[in-house]
């Protein structure tokens, strides 16, 4: 289908969906979405909860992607588990614990170095009450605590994808 005249389209495409999909797999949805509607961009997810997608398998779906014309980026969901289950919905990450924190960043490192651009999933929050947060949270109410941490946390996952990619 022909691109749409004032806009393009663009798709998150989650790594449930990438996770063991092959070439022909690819190009056949390529083509079913195509028939029904234009697709412009696509952002490829390297992680969503305990789906990792692996650099080699990551590499085929882009090429299939930008062979068909079609732009691409990275995207990551920042849910997961790390050691123990955290009181936390939805298993977001807990920023206050080192362990999560480097988790995080070696997922961005990965996705940095297989695109110049990505972005993140709505899951970026944090809903963790553990003992590290609450610790962290201090005199603070729970919303300033998250916000400041969000924030300082953000800075330095931006930090660490340029560290490997500075584009
Ligand atoms: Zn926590």
């Amino acid at each position: 289908m022909e691109s749409y005249q004032h806009f393009s389209l663009a798709a998150y495409v989650f790594a449930y969906y990438l996770d063991g999909k092959t070439e022909a797999q690819i190009q056949r949805d390529i083509d079913a979405f195509r028939s029904a509607a234009p697709l412009n961009k696509v952002y490829l997810e390297t992680h969503r909860a305990l789906v990792d997608i692996s650099d080699k398998q990551m590499e085929m779906a882009k090429l299939v992607f930008a062979r068909n014309g079609i732009e691409v980026s990275g995207g990551i969901t920042t849910t997961g588990l790390v050691g123990e289950r955290k009181p936390a919905i939805f298993d977001c990450y807990c920023y206050s614990d080192e362990a999560h924190r480097a988790a995080v960043l070696d997922i961005v490192r990965r996705t940095a170095r297989l695109f110049d651009e990505f972005i993140l999933d709505d899951y970026y929050f944090t809903s963790c009450r553990c003992e590290k947060c609450i610790e962290q949270k201090g005199e603070r109410s729970w919303a300033e605590f998250r916000l400041e941490q969000m924030e300082e946390f953000s800075h330095r996952l931006v930090e660490a994808a340029r560290e490997v990619n500075p584009k």
